[in-house]
């Protein structure tokens, strides 16, 4: 099987027009219709989408009809509506430059040390997935530390120095947002010339030969500056997971200045999504084997999606209390808390029972017995063989994705927090869906063409992917 997989390796085109024979990893090396408009559509209505979210909460209450039905009756033109925009300022200029450079800082120059006195946190130097040209890289874990420092000095600002207003976020929202966007640009446009021009593993490159695509997608597995600056890791924690729960204490914050309390929605999706971020962080070695770092390539879905898409539309829960501070009854709070809380352990068990399965290669115990599991084979591009097994105990044997069922319970459970009044609070469930949906059934066409025969038994052995007799 495995060198019948090797025979049918899928070829790539080089940019000097030599095809390449590719592992079974990674984005399409083929663009059909579908993909291509979908990344034209992406790379044209992404940064709108962000903008008209952020603006609909600015100037409409968070309203997603009214700037809509103002334009359509003559109420409002776009030009009324950019007018009253904030423009990119100076002093958003500096917050951002500060708050990357110090990202940076925090992630190049500050070795670990949470592992040296953490108990059962794995950090500091570890390795990658082996890539599809078979090189396993070593990252510096330090993640943790990073997000535990700024949080440090956010409080110790906050409660003592008092050097800025912890609304600074809030305040300087729009003006920020254009910083991020010329980050997310930059940083895209310069991994696609450095694919080209000085890439940092030839191997590991994918050209499709459509210009939209190997920009959007990426052409390089794993772009590195020096060393160690990982571009994956670096712009998928920092800046953008780290803002995260910042993002959430500042309209905290803004709560506080403006009503003079802070309800009980805006603490439970700060509780809730600090609780999943915190995650991230201690598992970030963990992470280092999920989609993103092991198949996704490096190009503007990663880049400004981090950037830019991340901190603004994962945090629409918290900007939408600022001004509609909903107030839940007990039980409605509690009711939520529990969804949340659920569904993140199902999130964090599922991951897990893969992690110590893989880690262990099986020697483990799921649910208090050995697991079982489908062993399978493939072939990496340099045409070795390599063996690999299929966990179909635990939670993986509910579902062949029920981590991310735990996820889209925990990301419905902030949504209500924000109660009935609007749609835009209840964009977070409705990306997540398409996004976990679509990246299920991504994943599932990788694996077929990596495993073959083996993963035609796997999903006969567990035939449903999200929901138990649904889907
Ligand atoms: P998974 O962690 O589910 O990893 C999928 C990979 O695991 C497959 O490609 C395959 O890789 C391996 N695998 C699949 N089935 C099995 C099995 N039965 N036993 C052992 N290994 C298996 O997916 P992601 O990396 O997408 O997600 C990781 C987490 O991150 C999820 O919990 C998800 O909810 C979350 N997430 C959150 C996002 C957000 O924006 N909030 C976005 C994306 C993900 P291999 O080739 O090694 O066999």
């Amino acid at each position: 099987m495995a060198s019948k997989s090797q025979h049918n390796a899928p070829k790539t085109k080089s940019p000097n027009g030599k095809a390449e024979s590719q592992g079974q990893w990674g984005r399409a090396w083929e663009v059909d219709w579908f993909s291509l408009a979908s990344v034209i559509f992406l790379l044209l209505f992404a940064p709108f989408i962000v903008y008209y979210f952020i603006m609909a909460c600015d100037q409409y209450s968070c309203s997603l009809t009214t700037p809509v039905v103002d334009i359509a009756t003559g109420r409002a033109n776009l030009a009324d509506i950019w007018a009253k925009t904030p423009p990119v300022t100076a002093k958003a200029v500096q917050l951002y430059t500060l708050w990357v450079s110090f990202q940076v800082l925090l992630y190049s120059w500050l070795p670990d040390f949470c592992h040296r006195f953490l108990p059962g946190y794995v950090g500091g130097v570890q390795e990658g997935a082996i890539t599809p040209a078979g090189i396993v890289n070593k990252y510096e874990v330090n993640g943790l530390q990073a997000w535990l420092i700024t949080h440090f000095l956010w409080f110790l600002n906050a409660y003592f120095l008092s050097w800025f207003s912890p609304t600074i976020i809030f305040d300087n929202w729009i003006p920020l947002l254009w910083c991020a966007n010329i980050l997310g640009y930059a940083v895209s446009t310069f991994a696609m010339i450095k694919g080209y021009l000085f890439p940092t593993s030839v191997e590991d490159r994918k050209f499709t030969g459509n210009f939209f695509y190997n920009y959007m997608m990426g052409i390089e597995f794993n772009p590195r500056i020096g060393k160690w600056f990982d571009f994956k890791l670096f712009f998928n924690g920092r800046p953008g997971i780290v803002a995260w729960t910042l993002i959430n204490l500042s309209f905290a914050a803004k709560q506080q200045e403006l009503y003079g309390h802070v309800t009980n929605s805006m603490i439970l999706v700060n509780v809730l999504q600090a609780i999943y971020v915190l995650d991230f962080f201690w598992n970030e070695t963990w992470y280092l084997k999920t989609i993103d770092i092991c198949h996704d390539h490096f190009g503007w879905y990663l880049g400004w999606g981090d950037c830019v898409w991340l901190p603004y539309l994962y945090t629409l829960q918290g900007l939408y209390l600022v001004y509609h501070p909903v107030h839940l009854s007990t039980p409605n709070a509690v009711g939520i808390l529990l969804l949340g809380l659920v569904g993140y352990y199902i999130f964090r068990i599922t991951n897990h029972q893969k992690d110590l399965f893989r880690r262990t290669d099986g020697r483990c115990l799921i649910w208090g017995k050995k697991p079982k599991a489908i062993e399978c084979s493939y072939t990496s591009a340099d045409g070795q063989k390599h063996h690999s097994k299929l966990l179909v105990s635990g939670f993986w044997g509910v579902a062949r994705h029920f981590n991310y069922t735990g996820d889209l319970m925990g990301s419905l459970a902030y949504c209500l927090a924000c109660g009935g009044g609007h749609l835009l609070p209840y964009f977070y469930i409705i990306y997540m869906t398409i996004l976990l949906t679509h990246r299920c059934l991504r994943d599932e066409h990788r694996c077929a063409n990596k495993y073959g025969r083996d993963w035609e038994r796997y999903t006969a052995a567990v035939p449903y992917r999200l929901l138990p007799g649904i889907f």
